[in-house]
C-alpha cells in the first residue's frame, strides 16, 4: 500500500515523503476527515508530526488534486480522496454527519445560473442540508417520552406557597 501511495504521489508530481504518504493514507482510510483527525492518525503511525506539516501535506495534495477539500458552513475543512467525480454532500444540521451522494449529472458544472454574467463557469458547489435519519428517529423518540414527566415537574413548581408575609407586603396601604 505504501508503494502504491508513493506511486500515486509521483504520478501527480508530488515529491514522496513519509509524512505525505501517511497523510494520504489517513485521508484514504477515513473519508471527510478533518486536519485534526489526520494529525491524530498520522501521529499514531509515525509518532510525531507537527500540525503545520499536516496542513502543508494536505495543501499540496489538494493542489495536485489527489485530495478534495470540502468546507461546509460552521464546520472545519474536511478532506477525502474521492476526487474527480463531482459528487456532492449531505450534511446533518444536528450531528454534522456528512455523507456522499452522487451527482445526478456526473460532471461539473452540474447547475447553471440564470445568467452567467460573462463568467466561464466550471463548477457549482452543492451541499444538501437537512437532518439525518438517526437524528430524526431520536427527535421523535424524545418528543413522545418527555411529555408526561415534564408536566408533573412544572405543576409542582406552578403556584408559590401563600404566606402571611406576602399578604402584608401586598396590602401595606390598608394598615393604619
Ligand atoms: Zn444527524
Ligand atoms: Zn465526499
Ligand atoms: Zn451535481
Amino acid at each position: 500500500m505504501a508503494t502504491e501511495l508513493a506511486d500515486l504521489l509521483r504520478q501527480h508530481d508530488v515529491q514522496v515523503t513519509v509524512q505525505r504518504i501517511a497523510v494520504l493514507r489517513a485521508v484514504s482510510g477515513q473519508p471527510h476527515i478533518t486536519a485534526d483527525g489526520v494529525a491524530e492518525v498520522v501521529r499514531a503511525e509515525l509518532g510525531v508530526i507537527s500540525k503545520q506539516a499536516v496542513y502543508d501535506a494536505l495543501g499540496i495534495l489538494v493542489e495536485r488534486r489527489l485530495v478534495r477539500r470540502i468546507q461546509p458552513a460552521g464546520s472545519p475543512a474536511r478532506y477525502e480522496n474521492r476526487v474527480g467525480d463531482n459528487h456532492h454532500h449531505l450534511v446533518c444540521r444536528s450531528c454534522h454527519h456528512m455523507v456522499d451522494v452522487d451527482c445526478a449529472v456526473g460532471f461539473a458544472p452540474c447547475l447553471s445560473p440564470s445568467e452567467s454574467m460573462g463568467y466561464k463557469i466550471d463548477e457549482a458547489e452543492v451541499i444538501y442540508w437537512g437532518h439525518c435519519s438517526k437524528c430524526l428517529a431520536e427527535a421523535s423518540k424524545t418528543k413522545s417520552s418527555e411529555i408526561s414527566p415534564q408536566r408533573t415537574k412544572s405543576d409542582r413548581r406552578g403556584s408559590p406557597p401563600k404566606t402571611s408575609a406576602n399578604s402584608r407586603i401586598l396590602n401595606p396601604v390598608h394598615e393604619p
